[in-house]
């Protein structure tokens, strides 16, 4: 006989730990009890030096699905146990744990509210450990139920039986409830009688828009294969070109439309179950679902509501985040009723209140690894452990970017990432990201005494961190870029540097210039510029981020190539003398913007783009796998101490003279940009030593650009980093600066 105190760090609590503790202990004849407190899951326990190994090895083995340890310690105690084992009440104190991200419904809970024997049968709102709200419905900790949305619905006595039995799949699961007990769903105009989700699916079905509260806001939702509808929706939602997310029953209707491969299959199934972009040639939905692009975004039922109201539909729907154009998706009861009551013919509504918003994750398979572009439901907020040498770093928050905007706490070597909550620009979002930065702070008992920030003068966010009076630490923007990178591939923090390779839109450069094509000799601390793209004129400033003509234009002129593509209506004298004289044109190394130019030149959102990153996205949908492989060596670009493409647009114009189809066009830009790249890092490495390339910013969500790139730098010999869980974009800032931040005050 002998005691042991065991101490499990990690995703531990809200997930169904200590009665899986319980019942390994059980079998295993063992004495004591588990509890949760501040620092996770402590278990007292007394019994055969065996069965105790044993309990330590089963739990790593097969702990809950939600579960995520991090850390065992076993220590040998003197304290007796009591005979027997049990599990103990929540205390409460400094949080130092995880919150568990949303969890997708699970096979078990999906299959007995369609059960019709079943006492959850049609219940929106079902739930068990292994799945359901957890970070929506949180508003303190420990995360407790009555620290929930939840703490208004007091269970049932049968509900009460399920949560006190530690042998009961409900165990302890803190947003369970029954159409007892728990909350309802409601249809607006109330015109309905009996089951609101069964009523809700019809109107669907029938052509109708809907609003639907779902596990973190409102969305917007109608038949996908309805074009009137669809057409309807994108006007009142004023949103006109940018891509719908899809919902779909089951994986065949999604097989229906876009071909799903096994990890595409993983992930769509996962407790995560983000929208996956899937590729779709061809496919039969109507054209405004997702204007101009050859990938469609789908993901499956996440709660029961879903479920419920899509089961009997054989056909995909539009699921779109309920707000209006930029704005913060609507997670209030009145303020959906108001404001897209006049959007959707129906609200789905019901009594579980939101507590944090947060919007569906996308994610994109490409190169033969899942890309995460938009990191929020099923994610968010999940800890990740910063490589070894992190741990010593001082509490800190990095506030991230403008455009995408996360933010990220450092605590105990861990960052925690917010979920995505938009661009900060619009005002309703920046007051939501204050309000969440607030949230996280309570939510895990953070309180850091250093701030990390881009050093961009106008950025909203590097302004807040300004203001908070906290030591200030700033981070250049495509040095966090790399430093993200880096974190999430776990390099360590004395790891000789990498070339940082940034293909980005725009960022603030070290020199007060635009930068956004950048060539970085960096690790954790220092970033020093070893090449760029030539800078090229941006007339008009942020207008030229709007209009990717005027791009076009400086480019032809800075190649000396008469020009083409530009809309007649535009007032090229006056941009050719803006750009001449230097006013209101900045310079830019952008990667973006060169791709932005080349869209334009093949005619593709030439005058505007309708949403962030439009033209881009277009073109990349046009170029196949056939033009791809008939492209040849791509456009050429001169590869000096810059990375010149002024050869490229006289290339790009005999193309045009020659009648050249566009898709072929497309191709040979993706191949001639990841061409260019290549042969500017190896001639970087003769003249710096590093034989690892991290491949980051925006641009490299571009599935071609990451895929033959990446194949490129390999083959020249190069071991590669790219983006998986962070995403490439602005969305990943937050996390580099974290990294960064912590290694200079680890250095100091
Ligand atoms: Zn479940
Ligand atoms: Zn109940
Ligand atoms: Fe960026």
């Amino acid at each position: 006989m002998q005691q042991a105190e065991i101490r499990v760090r990690g995703r531990v609590q809200g997930v169904g730990f200590r009665p899986a503790v319980w019942r390994l202990a059980q079998q295993l004849g063992l004495h004591g009890d588990v509890r949760n407190d501040a620092d996770g899951v402590l278990i007292h326990v007394a019994g055969g030096d065996a069965a105790i190994d044993e309990l330590l090895e089963r739990i790593q083995r097969e702990p809950p699905p939600l579960a995520r340890i991090d850390r065992i310690e076993r220590r040998r105690t003197d304290a007796t146990c009591p005979s027997g084992f049990r599990i103990v009440e929540s205390i409460g104190g400094p949080a130092r744990t995880q919150i568990a991200p949303d969890a997708a419904l699970c096979a078990e809970c999906a299959r007995e509210v369609l059960d019709p024997d079943d006492r959850r049968h049609r219940y929106p709102f079902a739930t068990c450990t292994h799945c359901g709200p957890r970070l929506s419905i949180v508003r303190g900790v420990p995360y407790d139920r009555a620290t929930t949305t939840l703490a208004p619905f007091p269970l049932c006595a049968e509900c009460r039986c399920e949560y006190s039995d530690p042998a009961d799949r409900r165990f302890h699961a803190e947003a369970l409830a029954c159409a007892a007990c728990g909350p309802r769903a409601r249809l607006f105009p109330a015109d309905v009688a009996g089951d609101a989700v069964a009523a809700a699916a019809a109107l669907l079905q029938r052509g109708n828009i809907l609003a639907v509260k779902g596990l973190g806001g409102y969305q917007l939702a109608c038949d996908a294969t309805n074009a009137d509808a669809v057409a309807r929706l994108r006007a009142a939602k004023q949103r006109d070109r940018k891509p719908f997310a899809l919902m779909a029953r089951d994986l065949d209707v999604i097989r229906r439309y876009c071909p799903v491969d096994a990890m595409e299959a993983r992930l769509l199934t996962s407790p995560e179950a983000p929208i996956v972009l899937l590729r779709a040639d061809g496919c039969a939905l109507p054209e405004n679902v997702a204007p101009g692009l050859t990938t469609l975004g789908f993901m499956l039922p996440t709660t029961p509501l879903h479920l419920l109201l899509l089961h009997a539909m054989e056909r995909p729907v539009v699921m779109t985040s309920g707000n209006l154009t930029d704005a913060p998706q609507i997670i209030d009861d009145a303020e959906a009723l108001e404001r897209l009551g006049g959007v959707a013919d129906h609200v789905l509504t019901h009594d579980r209140g939101v507590a944090t918003r947060i919007d569906d994750s996308v994610v994109r398979v490409v190169a033969g690894a899942p890309r995460v572009l938009r990191r929020a439901r099923g994610y968010a907020p999940a800890a990740i452990t910063l490589p070894r040498g992190f741990a010593d770093a001082p509490d800190l928050l990095a506030v991230g970017g403008e455009l995408k905007a996360t933010f990220c706490l450092l605590k105990d070597g861990q960052a925690i990432l917010s979920q995505h909550i938009g661009d900060l620009e619009d005002a309703a979002t920046f007051d939501d990201y204050r309000h969440m930065i607030a949230h996280y702070a309570a939510l895990f008992d953070h309180s850091p005494a250093v701030i990390a920030a881009d050093p961009h003068p106008d950025y909203l966010a590097a302004k807040y961190a300004r203001e908070t009076g906290l030591k200030l630490i700033e981070v250049q923007h495509h040095h966090a870029h790399v430093a993200a990178c880096l974190a999430e591939n776990g390099r360590t923090i004395d790891a000789p540097p990498v070339l940082g390779i940034v293909l980005d839109g725009l960022g603030w450069g070290e020199d007060g210039t635009l930068w956004g094509g950048e060539f970085l000799l960096a690790d954790y601390r220092m970033s020093r510029r070893l090449g760029t793209f030539k800078p090229v004129a941006m007339p008009g400033g942020a207008a030229a981020v709007r209009e990717p003509w005027r791009n076009l234009y400086a480019h032809l002129l800075a190649a000396d190539v008469p020009s083409f593509g530009i809309p007649s209506d535009k007032p090229c004298t006056l941009i050719e003398t803006m750009i001449r004289n230097g006013v209101n044109a900045p310079l830019a190394s952008s990667c973006g913007r060169l791709f932005d130019a080349m869209a334009a030149a093949l005619g593709i959102c030439s005058d505007r783009q309708g949403y962030e990153g439009e033209a881009a996205m277009r073109l990349e949908a046009l170029a196949c796998e056939q033009t791809l492989r008939a492209a040849g060596d791509g456009y050429p670009m001169a590869v000096s101490h810059w990375i010149d493409p002024r050869p490229m647009w006289h290339a790009v114009a005999d193309d045009l003279a020659r009648g050249t189809s566009p898709a072929v066009m497309a191709a040979r830009f993706h191949l001639g940009l990841a061409a260019a790249v290549t042969s500017m890092a190896c001639a970087l490495a003769g003249q710096a030593h590093f034989d690892t390339v991290a491949l980051t910013g925006g641009c490299l969500q571009n599935a071609i650009l990451l895929e033959h790139t990446q194949r490129r730098l390999r083959e020249a010999g190069f071991a590669v980093l790219t983006h998986s869980i962070v995403p490439a974009n602005d969305g990943g800032l937050a996390l580099g600066q974290c990294a960064v931040a912590a290694a200079r005050l680890i250095a100091a």
